[in-house]
């Protein structure tokens, strides 16, 4: 990571800033008088965020498995000790890369790239097409959110989102999580409003990390609740349809299924016009209607998913591989769907 980290000074902008923050070993400055005002600007916000991403980003060097001595970087060519593999869905000596490759190629694009641009270009593998994960995922959402810290950045707070959202999946402290998530929070609703977009979908995250990371069902699915409601004023985004499954997940903890199918219907017909019926979203959230459906005594959501289901599973089998865990889950709900409607008619 040292290669590709910034020297300028995070305060003021001026190259070659000697000094660093003594707890997170992230944010750089050129003087103890631009570490001062940086810290009461910004910095003691976003210092606790840097901790736990170091860690997270320890904990991946630790697990990283030893390069096989055939491989090469996708970019340069080179090989080396220094490759990772970039978690796609490559197998062999294929897929593997330089992180700072990676994020040299990122760092060539223009300021106004929203993060759904930067993830559907950049963020996945030329040769399978399949979506980074592990590692090279992490230093990528974290290598954007950096990127979006200068002052004036309009995607400083989505970015910021993000890697919040990144630090709760990858079991960053949860209680540190939840008050980076709560900070957000408070932040968007005093600078967008209470029923933003953005604002939203922090209430969206918040809500599901407090079921997943603090078991705190009530809570989370109260959150859930009021992004969706909130979400439903927009026009159907991606984002509803994620907070419509988030919520549909604690309605099925809580076993209220049938409330929950209605939701998950409307999920996958938000996911399909959004990204397209070939698309991780449509398939995952589509795994998620069948699975919600076998739990319901829904018998209608149960003949609308047999109409459809071969021609959805065949594609997903073809689009994410046979043995992605989406893939394996649809294969697996659908058969216990058609086995326990078979058994009650
Ligand atoms: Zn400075
Ligand atoms: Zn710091
Ligand atoms: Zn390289
Ligand atoms: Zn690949």
């Amino acid at each position: 990571m040292a290669a590709t980290a910034p020297t300028y000074c995070d305060a003021c902008g001026v190259e070659k800033a000697g000094k660093q923050c003594s707890r997170c070993h992230q944010a750089r400055y050129c003087s103890a008088a631009c570490q001062k005002r940086h810290w009461h600007a910004s910095h003691k916000n976003d210092c606790a965020t840097w901790v736990a991403i170091e860690r997270i980003f320890a904990a991946d060097m630790s697990a990283r498995p030893r390069v096989p001595p055939d491989v090469h970087c996708y970019l340069c060519l080179e090989s080396g000790n220094d490759l990772v593999h970039c978690g796609c869905r490559c197998r062999g000596s294929a897929g593997y890369a330089h992180v700072g490759c990676v994020l040299e190629m990122l760092s060539s694009l223009g300021d106004d790239e929203s993060l759904e641009e930067y993830a559907k270009v950049y963020d996945a593998c030329p040769t399978c097409g399949g979506h980074f994960t592990g590692e090279m995922q992490s230093q990528i959402i974290v290598a954007w959110w950096r990127r979006n810290q200068k002052p004036k950045s309009k995607f400083r707070y989505s970015a910021t989102i993000d890697v919040t959202a990144f630090l709760s999946y990858r079991k960053a402290d949860p209680r540190v999580v939840d008050g980076i998530f709560r900070r957000l929070l408070d932040e968007a609703t005093r600078e967008f409003g209470p029923v933003a977009f953005l604002t939203l979908t922090t209430l969206m995250h918040l809500g599901e990390h407090r079921v997943q990371h603090l078991g705190d069902v009530a809570n989370g699915l109260e959150c859930l609740s009021r992004a969706v409601a909130g979400l439903r004023l927009y026009s159907p985004s991606s984002t509803l349809a994620d907070a419509l499954v988030m919520r549909g997940r604690v309605l099925c903890k809580l076993g209220i299924h049938d409330e929950a199918v209605p939701e998950a219907r409307e999920a996958w017909k938000i996911a399909v016009a959004a990204g397209g019926e070939d698309s991780d979203l449509s398939f995952s959230v589509f795994a998620h209607f069948v699975e919600i459906a076998r739990r319901s005594s829904n018998r209608k959501a149960y003949e609308e998913i047999e109409a459809v289901a071969v021609d959805v599973y065949t594609r997903a089998r073809r689009f994410l591989g046979h043995d992605n865990p989406v893939v394996f889950h649809m294969r697996r709900a659908l058969g216990e769907l058609r086995s326990k409607f078979r058994r009650s008619s």
